[in-house]
């Protein structure tokens, strides 16, 4: 979902978390976790979306928006593409304000880290995560090869494990918003899988 030009159907949104956590300081590795709640990841675990509420403004809005730790998508629209049978989507309340009168309802999509990335698009020599706070020392690949047996059948859309910022969708979620006229604000790479 990166790289969209000219979006069509986001509206501009503003929004921010309300809470933050301090920095959590790992005696072990010397990272520093902090940041929006919503954003924490030990160990691979997010805790569910919407545990911080979000507050902002936001305009206009049709379907999708997103910020790599944040999807949001209208109710109607996940409902559409559930009632298609695109599996595993969640939608979380959120408390976006609007300016404008009838918003529509935004919900934030609760996405699991579950797959994984392949060893094969990974550097050669990785050191091991830090066994107090399981940060991994290296950076995500250009491209993204998925260990197609850490894909999740029950999921259409989720998060990877080592790279929480990556975005999975399955082939039936692409094709569903394809088909539902909502993949214009969504830039979908065909990731391959080993
Ligand atoms: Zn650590």
């Amino acid at each position: 979902m990166e790289g969209v030009q000219e979006p069509r159907y986001s509206g501009s949104h503003n929004v921010e978390r309300r809470w933050f956590l301090p920095g959590v300081h790992c005696p072990q590795c010397d990272a520093v976790w902090g940041g929006p709640l919503g954003c924490l990841s030990l160990r691979g675990s997010l805790p569910p979306a919407g545990s911080g509420e979000i507050h902002g403004s936001a305009r206009g809005g049709l379907c999708f928006l997103y910020s790599s730790w944040m999807l949001l998508m209208r109710r109607e629209a996940l409902e559409r593409l559930q009632a298609e049978g695109v599996q595993g989507l969640k939608g979380c309340h959120t408390e976006l304000r609007f300016r404008q009168k009838n918003p529509p309802e935004l919900l934030e999509l609760e996405l699991l880290p579950r797959g994984q990335a392949h060893p094969d698009c990974l550097p050669e020599y990785r050191p091991e995560p830090c066994t107090k706070c399981g940060r991994k020392g290296w950076k995500r690949p250009e491209e993204l090869i998925l260990r197609a047996s850490s894909v999740p059948p029950e999921l259409d859309a989720f998060r990877l494990e080592d790279f929480p910022t990556a975005i999975i969708a399955s082939e039936r979620f692409v094709e569903t918003a394809r088909r539902l006229g909502y993949e214009q604000d969504i830039a979908f790479r065909v990731l391959p899988l080993r």
